[in-house]
């Protein structure tokens, strides 16, 4: 395990922003990771697991500690008499290439979170979701190093506590715990999960008792292709803000002048509305910063264009939290894990 010092968080992440890295390392196994603790305990320093930066925003400062970048490697794959298939992956294992490789080999379960960046570990800490899936569908067991005791341990998916875009790994109490591998049910059965719009609307004129599950995944891509920017041409972090969840009178109350407001029941009384739909009604659909904006075809991804900075960024998203207040009384919450930075809905 090699240190190196003041490595620029611009290289390490989507967003392309944020200041240096105090000390840097990259680990490869368990091991590694524990040399990295020690060193990080023995010299006083905070430490930050980072896996490949495409749902974090470091401020202009920098960090000023330890970031312990997961590399840990390995697949491996078992199936049942039921048809039902396991897969175990390292946690620097880079998630798109394990949904791939699943795919091709006729497992369903991951295509809908086809082309979603970032590593395996990091799937679990926000309960990674898209066109109708979350990961903790397929999760079987996530298995973690706890940093205060030095021990590994197997959570189960009720330990992982996970809700929309949330788990314990995003919370104070689950902060001495790092995702070392995770294993996920996949099935050799057809199960197409087709119902959101896009995809239902992509697969009108087909036979879908008949598609693979590369089929599906192929569609995803396609869609995603058409609505989120190329993260080698442009930084993002995706969607930078979550959705809102609110009562369902506040929702029948906004339908009032959103007629069309896309929302899906929560659970308990409580709807979660497209914060995409509000922001493009509210006119942010394109706007430009000097150096930041919203995508022209996807609101709720804010992107950096270059020669920008933090600060810049959380002044526009600052501005948009403030004015969807004003219009709807909902507080925007960030999706994006910000570090050391304050938004005003936090
Ligand atoms: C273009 C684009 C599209 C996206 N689309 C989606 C989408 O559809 N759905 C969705 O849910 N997300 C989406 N995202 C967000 C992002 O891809 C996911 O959150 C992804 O899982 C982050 O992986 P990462 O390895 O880059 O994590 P990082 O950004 O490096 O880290 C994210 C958080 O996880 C923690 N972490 C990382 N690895 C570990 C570990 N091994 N143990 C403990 N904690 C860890 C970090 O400390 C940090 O708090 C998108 C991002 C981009 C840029």
């Amino acid at each position: 395990m090699r240190v190196l010092t003041n490595v620029s968080l611009q290289e390490l992440t989507t967003f392309r922003l944020g200041g240096v890295a105090r000390f840097f390392c990259s680990v490869t196994s368990l091991e590694e990771l524990r040399d990295a603790l020690a060193y990080a305990r023995t010299r006083g320093l905070p430490f930050f697991i980072l896996g490949k930066g495409s749902n974090v925003l470091f401020s202009d400062d920098g960090f000023d500690g330890l970031v312990i970048r997961i590399n840990i490697r390995g697949r491996h794959y078992e199936e049942d008499s039921k048809g039902d298939a396991r897969v175990t992956a390292g946690a620097g294992e880079l998630w798109d290439d394990l949904v791939a490789e699943t795919v091709s080999q006729g497992l369903w379960g991951m295509e809908n979170l086809s082309a979603i960046p970032g590593t395996v570990g990091a799937v679990p800490v926000q309960n990674v979701g898209a066109y109708g899936v979350e990961v903790r569908d397929l999760i079987d067991w996530v298995e973690v190093l706890d940093t205060k005791e030095n021990t590994l341990h197997i959570f189960s998916v009720a330990d992982c506590e996970f809700g929309y875009r949330e788990s314990i790994f995003k919370r104070p109490e689950g902060q001495q715990y790092i995702v070392t591998r995770v294993a996920f049910r996949l099935s050799t059965y057809p199960i197409p999960k087709l119902s959101y719009r896009d995809l239902a609307a992509y697969f009108e004129n087909t036979d879908t008792g008949r598609l693979t599950p590369k089929e599906v995944s192929d569609a995803v891509r396609t869609i995603r292709n058409r609505k989120l920017p190329d993260v080698t041409e442009v930084g993002t972090a995706g969607s930078f803000f979550k959705n809102p969840v609110v009562p369902e009178q506040v929702y029948k109350e906004l339908t009032r002048w959103f007629e069309y407001l896309p929302a899906h029941p929560h659970g308990e009384g409580m709807y979660k509305l497209s914060a995409a739909y509000l922001l493009e009604q509210f006119g942010w659909k394109g706007r430009r910063g000097e150096h930041v904006g919203c995508w022209d075809t996807q609101p709720l991804c804010l992107v950096h264009y270059g020669d920008g900075s933090t600060s810049e960024l959380i002044a526009f998203a600052n501005t948009i939290i403030e004015d969807v207040k004003e219009r709807t009384t909902i507080i925007l919450e960030p999706e994006v894990r910000c570090i050391d930075v304050e938004l005003r809905s936090v």
